[in-house]
Formats: C-alpha cells, structure tokens, sequence
C-alpha cells in the first residue's frame, strides 16, 4: 500500500523561518504561491523582467524580483518553469545562486530524472506535484479542500527534505485532500504514459477514430460529435466520482451490455501490447532524447506540425459550430 499523508499529520512549523521563492508565475506558479502565502508562509516570486507575468504577480500582492534574486534570497526554490526551459534558466540564474542546504523544488519530476538539469549534492531535492490543473489548485484551496499531490524525496541532504516537502504540499492545500509517495522515476514515466496512451493521445486518437467510423459509414457530423466527444465527459465524470464499475451500473442496460461486450473488441491486446511499447519508449529514454532533440531543432513548430493536421480535421470544423451552439458567448 502506498504511503499516504493527511493535513493532520504535518506541521507548517519547520516552514515558518523559510523562504521560499517561487520561480514562474503561470498557470501552476500562480496558484500554488498564492496558496502558500494565504497559509502564512514567506513567499517571494522569481520571474524575467519585461514578461507578462510581473505584473500579475505584483498586483496580486507579491514580492517579484529577477530569478537570481529570488534564489540568492530563498531557502527553498520552487521551480514552476516550463519543462522546456527549466535547463536553460537553471543554467543562467537558478544555479549559480544554489548554496548548501537549500532546496531544490518541482511540481514534475522530468528535469531531474532525465538530467537536464545537473544539481549538486549539498542540497535537498524535493517534489509536490498537484494531480489537477493550476485553476483547480486555487479553486478547492479557496473552498478549504484542495488537490491531491504526489510528493517525493529525490536527495536529502539536510535530513529536512521531507518536512519541507510536506509542508509546501500542506501549504498548497493538497493534504487536505490528501497526500501519496511517488519517486521522481514513478511520477515522470507515469504522467508521461498516461498522457501519451490514454487522457491525451489514446483518448483523441479514439474520438477520431470513432467519428471517422460514424462519417464514413453516412451518418451526419454533427450528431456523430455529440455521440462521440460532447458525451465522453458526461461519462469521464461519472467514471472519476465512482470508477469505472460504478459508471456501468450507472448506464443503461444496453449501454452497459453493448460497452462490456464491444469495448475489449475495440481495446484489443494489440493495442496494450502498443501500450508496452510506448511506455518501454520512455523508460529507456527514447521519447526524451526524441523530444529534447526535436524541441532544439524546432521549438514549438515541434507539435505545431501534428497540430495543424487535427485542426484540419472535420471534427474540429463541425466541433467550432457545435460548441458556439452550445456556448454562444465563450470564445475558444
Ligand atoms: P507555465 O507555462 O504556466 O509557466 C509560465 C510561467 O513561467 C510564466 O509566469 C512565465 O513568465 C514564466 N517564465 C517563462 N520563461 C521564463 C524565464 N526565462 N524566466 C522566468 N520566468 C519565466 O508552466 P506550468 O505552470 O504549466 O508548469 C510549471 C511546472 O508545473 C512544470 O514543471 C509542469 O510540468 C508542472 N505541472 C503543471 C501542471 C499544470 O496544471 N499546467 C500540472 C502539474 C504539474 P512570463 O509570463 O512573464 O513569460
Ligand atoms: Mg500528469
Ligand atoms: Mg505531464
């Protein structure tokens, strides 16, 4: 069983004489910093002079300063960069402002377990990251819950490196929710899986897939989008609340007798055995090195090749009308 952690069980204590410097203020940055000054911690916020987000984070009540500030000042830094740029300001300002017995914080786990970044022995090296979006991180703590986090402990040095783990995950609402040990190895080859096999790339390869079936065969687009894509949420959320059992008791009788007979025809073991394969690909560093490599080559032309392929695609033209129908004053 994993080893799991309640807000009752942690203490902000060994935080209160800590600074922590948040670097990034986006859509992970915002919401934890926040959090974690309305729980009484010593925020500060590292960012670039000149982006937009400065001023965001002044208005909000935040001490902004440059990177390298920011980290000269801090105890702990919490670095909610971009993945793709975590290197190079590593490299530049985060780094160098590095000294023994501060700690080094992530909301993922990908910098350090692929070592793009480097860092040296004399720190801690920790990680709280939130199962949900920044929005939801914010959202639950303002209704006094919060969003689960997996935490872990990739270098202990001071020998605090788990009390101020728990603490930021606290701090951040999350214990509220509760808690669960991961390792820097598990959380990355697991968010990357199940990213690319199910939530993001399985489950807009199936939405395709089925709406070309429907098309194809005759039927209008509009009335295969409904089928296909508007109601997989209805069923996403009902599989969330109460798992996949409690989803088919919830369905009709055919759907249920239809879905338990013809899904494992559509999943087939060739495509679990396609499953294994992805994943082999990034254990064994192949999807890193494939995307480290096409990132600095191409930079975000990377994806925007494959993206101007799906917006071509009809589901999307039908997709834009349906969704104006359905939210007329919400624009995409
Ligand atoms: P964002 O893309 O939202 O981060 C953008 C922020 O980074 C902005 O404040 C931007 O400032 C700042 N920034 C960009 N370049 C620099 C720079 N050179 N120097 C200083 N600041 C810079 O990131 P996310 O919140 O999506 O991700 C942060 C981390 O959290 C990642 O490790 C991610 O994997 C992880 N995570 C993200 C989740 C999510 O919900 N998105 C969920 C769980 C984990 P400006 O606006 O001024 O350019
Ligand atoms: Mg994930
Ligand atoms: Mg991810």
């Amino acid at each position: 069983m994993a080893k799991t952690w309640k807000d009752k069980d942690i203490s902000l204590d060994p935080l209160k004489d800590q600074t922590i410097a948040v670097i990034g203020y986006g859509i992970q940055g915002d919401a934890q910093s926040n959090n974690m000054k309305d729980s009484g911690l010593n925020i500060i916020v590292g960012l670039k002079k000149g982006g937009n987000s400065w001023k965001k984070a002044e208005s909000d009540g935040h001490k902004v300063m440059s990177v390298s500030d920011a980290c000269k000042k801090a105890d702990i830094i919490h670095v909610l960069l971009p993945d793709m740029i975590q290197s190079e300001v590593y490299k530049s300002e985060i780094g160098p402002n590095l000294s023994k017995g501060k700690a080094l914080s992530f909301s993922h786990a990908a910098a350090i377990h692929w070592k793009w970044i480097d860092a040296p022995k004399d720190i801690d090296i920790i990680m709280v990251a939130p199962k949900g979006p920044g929005s939801k991180v914010r959202e639950t703590y303002l209704e006094n819950f919060g969003t689960p986090s997996i935490v872990a402990v990739h270098q202990d040095f001071t020998g605090k490196a788990w009390d101020r783990t728990l603490g930021i995950a606290k701090a951040i609402g999350s214990a509220r929710a509760g808690l669960i040990q991961t390792t820097f190895k598990e959380e990355v080859e697991t968010d990357w899986f199940g990213e690319q096999a199910d939530l993001c790339g399985g489950a807009a390869s199936m939405i395709q897939a089925s709406f070309e079936t429907l098309v194809e065969a005759g039927y209008q687009p509009e009335i295969a989008y409904f089928e296909v894509l508007h109601e997989l949420k209805l069923i996403v959320d009902m599989i969330q609340r109460y798992g996949i059992n409690g989803m088919w008791r919830r369905v009709s009788e055919t759907a249920r007798y239809g879905g338990l007979t013809r899904g494992p025809m559509v999943i087939t073991s060739e495509s679990k055995d396609n499953m294994k394969k992805v994943l082999k690909m990034i254990q064994d560093g192949t999807f890193n090195k494939e995307w480290i490599d096409e990132y600095q080559k191409h930079g975000k032309d990377s994806f925007d090749k494959y993206m101007k392929e799906t917006e071509a695609h009809q589901i999307e033209k039908v997709g834009k009308q349906m969704r104006k129908m359905m939210w007329p004053d919400s624009t995409e």
